[in-house]
């Protein structure tokens, strides 16, 4: 069965996420809702999305819209119909018929029901009809988040299932897991009782909100949303009505139902319209004083909101026993929350899934934790588990688990996928090196690093793994969300506060060296990014030999915003991208130009599509849909070039002061124009200077170690003044860029 064409009914937050993803996929889409006006609002909606649903803004057309009554004909064209409309039975049913009396013979129904079971949702179809009806429950933003949950009922035709699995894992690129027909499947089951747990247990050990989401968030491998940032961001009102659906759809004993009771607060803050992000603010809020905006938190006691505490555990990568293991409150919560996590997650094997595994990776692609419960099980250990869990509660999984004591009950990750992961060769790939910010792997013939830090930052360690492991061809690419965020800056500034620049100096320097023998070691080298791209983590990329790039990343040279300029090889290679173009052959300032107004204005892409045109990306860089398939893709690449020869040097002719000054002209408009300030003069002036070949006249040839000399000088120049050091701590602390 091939899916062609798709018509999605319901043009809400759910059906216009599915109908752009579909779009980003090259499938023709039509979207339907009750009038034509409202599926074409949200085709605007789709267009405007930040983070953007669309991979490519210039196909918004390619999702058609009207309305159910006049344009129901669409359907019997459809392979696949999709019905994300409220979520009310009499609705669903009363669409259902309209589909099934006109949907081509075969066509492929589906419901995105977060709660309702399949059997209600089918219980008027026909057997024929039941054959082809399944639930296809996407997560929101459709194009951000990994989990697929198929549904199926007793009458389908399980190839037809399978072969829609296929196409959403390999054209929509999800995580495609087949579940069984239980109250919220496996991720919200998991994922909402979690959140109960996280909030009842805050409010019973009087812990304060900022306290909880700093414990439930990134030292047990969570979202830094935590568990209160997290229902602000979903909606405390929606929250309520999930939790009214789990109360219904639940047997009176089960565990959730002692979670899920109504609390008087946060019924106080819905009738308050204090409903989260979307409404006055929620569990936390945004203030203003004297024109200044800050952040308040409540008081899950009084209610009163006063100013947001940064809580710092002191850690900083996931450490569950680190976390368990203290000797506080914060490690009595932390051991408490993921306790009862591990048992009710396990006291549902085998009645939502006979498959342990792919609760764990429900939770991995539908709540973005960077391990399940299981995993966490695993990390903790057995033994030590069972040592601190006082009884079972006739738990089978885990009364068996008492008895095997099998620290390695856990087998492979990714168990719901045949393609061939990172995650999945890890077991049989050889650790060859591990430091504070990387790891080594040999697998086959090829070397594998993995950067370990938060976001991935990169540190002078970051650079000695990839250095060690030019030894063989060499893949770089990652488990966790981002390829790499850039130069760890918390790092830079420890050295920047002791005045301590030669230590700075001697990083920068061994960036440079790194890069350059990874461009020109004589294996291949290839990267696999996904997520944040930027900075250095672009300079390793873009000094890599091939790209396998999945579709969700965000990357870019974005040094400038922090008052510094890139230094690692990201100008040299931007600037020896363009200078290929058939412009720059014609006038030879054309590229320095072009990159000047890229890395000064630190754009970024948020799609290849967006990266192809400022040279992030390459035409010839592999685009993958499924993360997944990022390493098989990788393989591929080094599989393919096993004769592979290292490219030639690249050698660069610059005009020098006349092209330094056109720059100059330009940043002194948008001095002029108020756009930036004078520090950013300055920045600006530092990128010209490299960009413009420095010292140089146009007839003189510069070679690479001569632009990577160039960026190193700006760049030293530039830490060591106070404003850039003013810009770094204000993003280090807010996030947030600071213009001085
Ligand atoms: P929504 O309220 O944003 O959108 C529902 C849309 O359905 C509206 O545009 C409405 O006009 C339309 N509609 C109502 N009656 C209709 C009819 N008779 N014919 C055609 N269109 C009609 O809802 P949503 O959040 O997109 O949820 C849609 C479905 O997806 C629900 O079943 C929900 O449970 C499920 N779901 C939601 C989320 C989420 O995070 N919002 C996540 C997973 C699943």
């Amino acid at each position: 069965m091939e899916i062609k064409k798709v018509v999605v009914i319901g043009s809400g937050t759910m059906g216009s996420g599915i109908a752009a993803h579909l779009c980003n996929a090259g499938i023709p889409v039509t979207l339907l809702d009750l009038t034509t006006e409202i599926s074409e609002n949200a085709r605007e909606r789709i267009y405007k999305s930040k983070p953007p649903l669309l991979l490519d803004k210039s196909k918004i057309n390619n999702i058609n819209v009207g309305n159910i009554k006049d344009n129901l004909n669409v359907v019997k064209h459809a392979d696949w119909i999709v019905e994300a409309v409220v979520e009310r039975i009499d609705i669903k049913h009363n669409i259902y018929r309209k589909i099934f009396n006109n949907r081509k013979n075969g066509a492929i129904v589906s419901s995105n029901t977060s709660s309702i079971p399949i059997k209600v949702l089918s219980e008027n179809l026909s057997d024929d009809e039941k054959k082809d009806f399944c639930i296809t429950h996407f997560f929101n933003p459709v194009r951000y988040m990994g989990l697929l949950e198929i549904v199926k009922n007793e009458n389908n035709d399980l190839n037809k299932i399978n072969s829609l699995k296929k196409f959403c894992e390999v054209e929509l690129g999800k995580g495609a897991i087949v579940c069984n027909d239980t109250p919220g499947f496996l991720g919200n089951r998991i994922g909402v009782y979690a959140m109960q747990v996280a909030m009842t247990e805050a409010f019973r050990m009087k812990l304060s909100i900022e306290e909880a989401d700093a414990i439930f968030g990134r030292p047990m491998g969570i979202p830094k949303t935590g568990v209160f940032g997290l229902y602000d961001l979903i909606g405390i009102d929606l929250m309520a009505d999930v939790l009214k659906s789990f109360i219904k759809e639940l047997p009176d004993n089960d565990e959730f139902q002692t979670v899920a009771k109504e609390i008087p607060l946060v019924k106080k803050l819905i009738q308050e319209g204090y409903t989260g992000r979307k409404g006055k603010g929620g569990f936390y809020r945004i203030n203003k004083k004297a024109n200044q905006k800050f952040l308040e938190a409540i008081n899950l006691e009084t209610g009163e909101y006063s100013e947001a505490k940064k809580i710092d555990l002191g850690i900083e990568t996931v450490d569950i026993n680190n976390l368990i293991s203290r000797k506080d409150r914060f490690g009595e919560y932390a051991w408490i929350v993921i306790s009862k996590i591990i048992k009710y997650a396990s006291s549902l094997v085998p009645g939502i899934t006979n498959k342990f595994n792919d609760i764990d990776e429900a939770m991995r692609l539908g709540f973005n934790w960077a391990m399940g419960p299981f995993e966490m099980l695993k990390s903790i250990g057995v033994k030590n588990f069972f040592d601190r869990i006082d009884n079972l509660e006739s738990n089978q999984f885990l009364e068996n688990l008492s008895k095997s004591m099998d620290e390695n009950f856990y087998g492979e990750r990714q168990l719901y996928t045949d393609i061939q992961t990172l995650a999945k060769i890890r077991p049989a790939a050889v650790k060859i090196d591990k430091n504070n910010s990387a790891e080594i792997y040999r697998f086959e013939e090829f070397n594998i690093v993995e950067f370990t830090t938060k976001a991935c930052a990169l540190d002078y360690d970051s650079m000695d793994a990839l250095k060690n492991a030019t030894d063989k061809p060499l893949i770089i690419i990652n488990e966790s969300m981002q390829f790499s965020a850039g130069v760890n800056l918390k790092y830079t500034m420890n050295f920047a506060d002791k005045n301590d620049f030669k230590s700075i100096e001697k990083f920068i320097k061994y960036f440079q060296d790194t890069c350059k023998i990874l461009k020109y070691s004589e294996y291949p080298v290839v990267s696999a990014p996904s997520g944040l791209t930027l900075g250095g983590g672009f300079e390793v990329l873009v000094q890599s030999n091939y790209v396998a790039s999945h579709t969700n990343i965000v990357i870019g040279l974005v040094e400038t915003i922090v008052g510094l300029v890139p230094a690692g090889g990201g100008c040299k290679e931007m600037l020896w991208r363009w200078s290929q173009t058939d412009e720059a052959k014609l006038d030879p300032d054309y590229a320095s130009l072009k990159v000047f107004d890229i890395i000064g204005n630190a754009k970024t892409a948020t799609s290849p599509k967006e990266a192809e045109p400022l040279k992030y990306l390459m035409r010839e860089d592999k685009i993958l849909m499924n993360r997944n398939s990022l390493f098989s893709e990788s393989k591929n690449l080094i599989d393919q070039n096993i004769k592979f020869t290292p490219p030639e040097e690249c050698k660069f002719k610059l005009s020098g002061k006349p092209l330094k000054e056109k720059m100059i002209k330009i940043l002194e408009k948008l001095y002029n124009d108020k756009v930036i300030l004078d520090h950013g003069m300055y920045v600006g002036t530092e990128l010209a200077n490299i960009l413009s070949g420095g010292d140089t006249t146009i007839d003189k040839v510069l070679s690479e170690d001569d632009l990577y000399k160039l960026e190193l000088e700006s760049f030293m120049k530039l830490i060591e003044t106070e404003k850039t050091k003013e810009r770094i701590k204000h993003t280090l602390i807010t996030g947030k860029p600071l213009i001085n």
